[in-house]
């Protein structure tokens, strides 16, 4: 059988398989790749019809942190999980009591899904829907592109693994997918995870 591994370039996706944060039925995030704006990111179950934005997942922290403008004491105050970031934040000195509003330093921020130990996407951090554990090792795949070419990658033999293409990508798989001891174990996650997949 023909093993050759087919010359795509990089991985790069454009959406990712999840588990639905409100059905737990398989859903997806659309990263909008067109527009390179990850504000528009979205996800969507086909499922419940849950629909989310990314935009609306940012929470913001505002701070101002400073020496007082009257006793020149250092002055701090922060404000976490923001919706919307204020123009202006009030602080008062608590030397010589001097206050007034400040524009405040404004970092963007948003809250991780609670993933226990599992892989999630990039923008919202919910659950891949294609991960399993190999070995004592988590293996997952953005979406079912992604988990064919790992495993056209696993299924490569070792001399084809040397080319320039392969080299790069084993850069960046994890040592114990390109470990040959573990082979057939990890192209038995991939047939579970396809059959997952194909539901
Ligand atoms: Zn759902
Ligand atoms: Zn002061």
């Amino acid at each position: 059988m023909e093993k050759r591994y087919k010359e795509t370039g990089y991985y790069n996706p454009t959406y990712y398989q999840i588990e639905c944060p409100k059905c737990k039925h398989e859903a997806k995030v659309l990263s909008s790749a067109e527009y390179r704006n990850e504000l528009k990111t979205k996800v969507e179950c086909p499922h419940c019809l849950y629909r989310g934005e990314y935009k609306d997942h940012i929470l913001y922290k505002i701070y101002v942190k400073r020496n007082c403008p009257d006793c020149g004491k250092p002055i701090f105050r922060e404000q976490k999980n923001l919706t919307k970031p204020s123009e202006t934040l009030r602080v008062r000195c608590s030397y010589c009591k001097y206050e007034t509003d400040y524009k405040p330093n404004v970092e963007c921020c948003h809250p991780k899904a609670n993933l226990k130990g599992q892989k999630g996407d990039p923008f919202f951090g919910y659950a891949l829907w294609l991960q399993t554990e190999v070995k004592g090792h988590l293996f997952w795949a953005y979406n079912r592109e992604h988990l064919e070419e790992i495993k056209a990658f696993v299924k490569a033999d070792l001399r084809e693994r040397q080319s320039t293409y392969l080299m790069t990508m084993t850069a960046r798989l994890p040592q114990f997918i390109k470990e040959a001891k573990n082979r057939e174990h990890i192209l038995k996650a991939i047939e579970v995870l396809l059959k997952k997949d194909n539901k």
